[in-house]
């Protein structure tokens, strides 16, 4: 009977009750952030996904090692952070080989995940992306601006307002410097909601 149902379940949500939250890092490693921020998902068992540029991942490839040891999933980001529709398609490919090349020297493995810098993107851009082995292309729905340096109450705030089911949040691990200090004020929020993350 509906009658029995105890409101007392509510206040401690089942893992994953409310679906799974994809958090992505971009335009690292840094000395700065990254290791903070590998820390704090170690610790609480969460494994995320770093979109690294090639120019960063090659300053610290220790770092991308690490994270892809730790279970995270490193992704192609470009090796400058250029908008990749002013380029032509030699220069995208350029772009994008040799920050695989990298990822690939660093992890053992060569990335299939892609992000293009600021989610610009057309068709030449995606032909040059498949052409280099990156088939699978990942924007976001989840923006909470941390690269501007808000508060880590403010960043967590944004990400808890607009995250739903299945949302893919952009944070980062380069610029940002409030990130590290918002991440494990997120995971808790997540949690609280009855949200895992992936
Ligand atoms: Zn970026």
């Amino acid at each position: 009977m509906l009658l029995a149902a105890p409101a007392q379940a509510a206040s401690a949500p089942q893992p994953c009750a409310a679906g799974s939250v994809r958090l992505t890092f971009d335009d690292g490693p840094s000395a700065t952030a990254t290791a903070d921020i590998l820390d704090t998902l170690a610790d609480r068992g969460v494994e995320a996904t770093f979109f690294v540029t090639g120019e960063m991942a090659a300053a610290r490839p220790d770092l991308v090692r690490r994270a892809s040891q730790e279970g995270h999933r490193i992704g192609n980001h470009s090796w400058s952070h250029p908008r990749l529709t002013t380029l032509d398609r030699a220069q995208v490919e350029s772009q994008l080989r040799r920050t695989s090349e990298v990822i690939e020297r660093a992890t053992g493995r060569s990335p299939g995940e892609w992000r293009p810098p600021y989610g610009a993107t057309n068709g030449l851009v995606e032909a040059a992306a498949r052409q280099v082995g990156l088939d699978s292309m990942v924007l976001w729905t989840v923006d909470p601006r941390d690269w501007a340096d808000p508060p880590a109450t403010t960043i967590r705030d944004r990400v808890l307002r607009d995250v739903r089911p299945g949302s893919v949040v952009l944070l980062h691990d380069a610029t940002g410097r409030n990130t590290p200090a918002a991440l494990p004020m997120i995971l808790d929020g997540l949690a609280e909601r009855g949200y895992c993350t992936q």
